[in-house]
């Protein structure tokens, strides 16, 4: 059988705490992924690295990844664009690396069509009430910015029954170890088939 990686996504609403959960993934000693840095539109918060936490763009520069196919998916989210490089994915794949994405529901339903082998694991919250103190309490966002996240929340939260496994980010630690049992039992399986 030919020797490849797992692609793994990570989705769910903005707010539910993707970044946090995928950054403690990534902190573990011994993290068996390799993580794809996506390019955004959206300018750097303070802190954030380009080329680390994102690879941060004009929207015209954005705008020509689309047209070159530069992009394994890309979605407009909140007015800012962000979408994964697809270069990266494929060669790290190809030597036979894990690779994990972190990204929201539209860019990952564009991704099950390219690679419907990917493992998809839905990150939901305890509840929207939850979600939205989470986004609040951030203090990041405008009133309206909260409201759109909210708004696109409900709708993302009506796609879980998408993905292979949703996994309940009560607390960080759980999520993680939960997300690291997925992958060992996705790849003991695939290697049965
Ligand atoms: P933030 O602006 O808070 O960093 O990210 C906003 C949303 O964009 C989050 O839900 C995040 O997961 C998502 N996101 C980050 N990178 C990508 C990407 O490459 N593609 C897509 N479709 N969404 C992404």
């Amino acid at each position: 059988m030919e020797e490849k990686g797992l692609l793994i996504v990570l989705s769910g609403p903005s707010g539910v705490g993707k970044g946090t959960v995928r950054k403690a993934i990534f902190d573990q000693p011994d993290v068996n992924f390799e993580y794809s840095i996506s390019a955004t539109s959206r300018k750097p918060r303070e802190g954030e690295v380009h080329g680390v936490d994102y690879f941060f763009k004009s929207r015209e520069q954005f705008e020509d990844m689309i047209a070159n196919d530069e992009l394994l998916e890309h979605a407009e989210y909140v007015g800012n664009y962000y979408g994964t490089p697809i270069e990266y994915v494929k060669k790290t794949l190809e030597e036979g690396k894990d690779v994990f994405l972190e990204i929201e529901v539209q860019g990952a339903k564009q991704v099950r069509d390219k690679f419907p082998d990917g493992l998809f694991i839905f990150l939901a919250p305890p509840s929207l009430k939850e979600l939205e103190n989470r986004i609040v309490t951030r203090g990041t966002e405008t009133d309206e910015l909260i409201r759109n996240r909210m708004k696109a929340a409900r709708e993302e939260i009506e796609m879980m029954n998408l993905y292979d496994y949703v996994v309940e980010n009560d607390r960080v630690e759980h999520a993680c170890e939960r997300i690291n049992a997925i992958v060992v039992a996705e790849h003991l399986r695939r290697e049965r088939v």
